[in-house]
């Protein structure tokens, strides 16, 4: 309830007695409870106002005249000075119950103190009452808009999680049908017995063998992830090194895809660092193959960095479909974007391939089990424009292993590290 308040004129007793203990009761309430100087003129006006409205309710008897700087006070009591105590007004409240009966019994007659005290303490009740319920309103609402949000995201983890069975379960077919295709070919061969042809129908089994172990090592490494169980096994290795054998790896699709991949030079990147080589490559491999997958034939893919303090940054940038703002983080997250089932459907380097949407998640597993990260930047996605994605990655620059025990064994081997590690 908000009130206009009316010009004041000094009548009754207690108002006088009210004027009487005014500019005490301001200074000591402003001294004792406002946190530091800069804040203390301010509160001193909320002081002054909160009495004024106290003389008003007093005058009129209707305590409701309380309810506009209550109301104001419990609101902003998240947001400012008064933040760290629980109960917040309340507590300031009590205080100024306290602080009345203090500066009455020091300022007044013990019968002005006494009729002040009897017309007072009603609306301190008052004004905890409306404190108490608006800051039990508050926390119910702040509780149900937390269980909404869970609520929201266990929706989500259930959806994506019935979402990435049906994916899975589609790339996973994929290859076995192809594996039963090939052997059936090769059985009706063997019946007619034929031997033509044989090599490649096995060359072609192995393929998709290949593809089925992918999936499921992808599928196994999701869940080491997840239960923190990825053992990293620490060596020196140069980033150039691991650039360019997975360039070579690489190498034939482009030219299938008509890609151009650009591999440049940069500073840090022949250090010595100690890292998992294997996993690492993992990482970067699948933003490589992602780039190479999502960027149209005749596109281009550039692999630069940069030394930073403490890291060496890899960059992978394509011209590619790029990626929507809203789907730059949830790409990260385990289940979060998987694409559509029916792109799921052909190889890992196809343009929009498909995959079980594995990759990216693994990735920043591996980065941030090292202590490093993984982040995507893109104007957003359009298959037609193809404003590509940029793909950043921090490799901590460790010159130490974190493991002693293959620092101690690199030392007892004769390897003279500072000869090895810089170069
Ligand atoms: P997937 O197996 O689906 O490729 P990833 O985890 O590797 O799984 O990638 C997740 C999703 O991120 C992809 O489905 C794709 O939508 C998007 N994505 C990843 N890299 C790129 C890229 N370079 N350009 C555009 N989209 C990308």
């Amino acid at each position: 309830m908000t009130r206009n308040m009316p010009r004041k004129t000094i009548t009754t007793p207690l108002q006088k007695v009210l004027a009487k203990i005014r500019p005490v009761w301001i200074t000591r309430a402003g001294q004792e409870l406002a946190r530091g100087m800069e804040v203390r003129a301010d509160f001193e006006e909320q002081l002054a106002r909160f009495f004024d409205l106290l003389d008003q309710s007093i005058t009129t008897g209707d305590p409701a005249w309380m309810d506009s700087i209550l109301l104001d006070w419990a609101k902003s009591s998240t947001e400012t000075e008064l933040e760290e105590e629980p109960y917040q007004v309340s507590f300031l409240i009590n205080r100024l119950i306290a602080l009345t009966i203090q500066v009455s019994r020091e300022t007044l007659t013990k019968q002005q103190a006494l009729d002040l005290l009897a017309a007072v303490v009603p609306i301190y009740t008052y004004g905890l009452e409306v404190v108490a319920r608006y800051e039990m309103e508050t926390r119910v609402a702040h509780i149900s808009s937390e269980m909404e949000k869970v609520q929201r995201q266990m929706a989500r983890v259930d959806k994506s999680k019935s979402a990435f069975i049906s994916v899975a379960a589609h790339e996973l077919k994929t290859p076995i049908t192809l594996i039963e295709g090939y052997a059936s070919m090769m059985e009706d061969l063997m019946q007619q017995g034929k031997s033509t042809n044989l090599v490649s129908l096995l060359a072609g089994m192995n393929t998709g063998i290949d593809r089925l172990r992918g999936i499921v090592e992808d599928m196994i490494d999701v869940s080491m992830i997840d239960n923190d169980l990825l053992q990293l096994n620490f060596q020196p290795m140069q980033v150039a090194q691991m650039l360019e054998a997975l360039y070579l790896e690489v190498e034939p699709i482009l030219g299938v895809r008509k890609l151009t991949l650009s591999l440049k030079e940069f500073e840090g990147n022949k250090q010595w660092i100690y890292i998992d080589a294997g996993r690492i490559m993992q990482a970067v491999r699948n933003v490589i193959n992602n780039a190479i997958k999502y960027t149209p034939d005749g596109g281009t893919i550039t692999i630069d960095g940069r030394k930073l303090s403490g890291f060496i940054e890899v960059t992978i940038s394509d011209t590619g479909i790029g990626i929507s703002t809203e789907d730059q983080s949830a790409i990260f997250e385990k289940f979060g974007q998987l694409g559509r089932v029916d792109l799921h459907s052909s190889g890992k380097t196809k343009f929009k391939g498909g995959g079980p949407g594995l990759g990216l998640p693994i990735a920043r597993g591996i980065l941030d089990a090292h202590g490093g990260t993984i982040w995507v930047e893109s104007p957003g996605y359009d298959e037609i424009r193809n404003p590509g994605s940029t793909f950043h990655i921090l490799i901590p620059d460790r010159t130490e292993s974190p493991d002693p025990k293959m620092t101690k064994l690199f030392d007892t081997l004769g390897k003279n590290k500072n000869e090895e590690m810089v170069e």
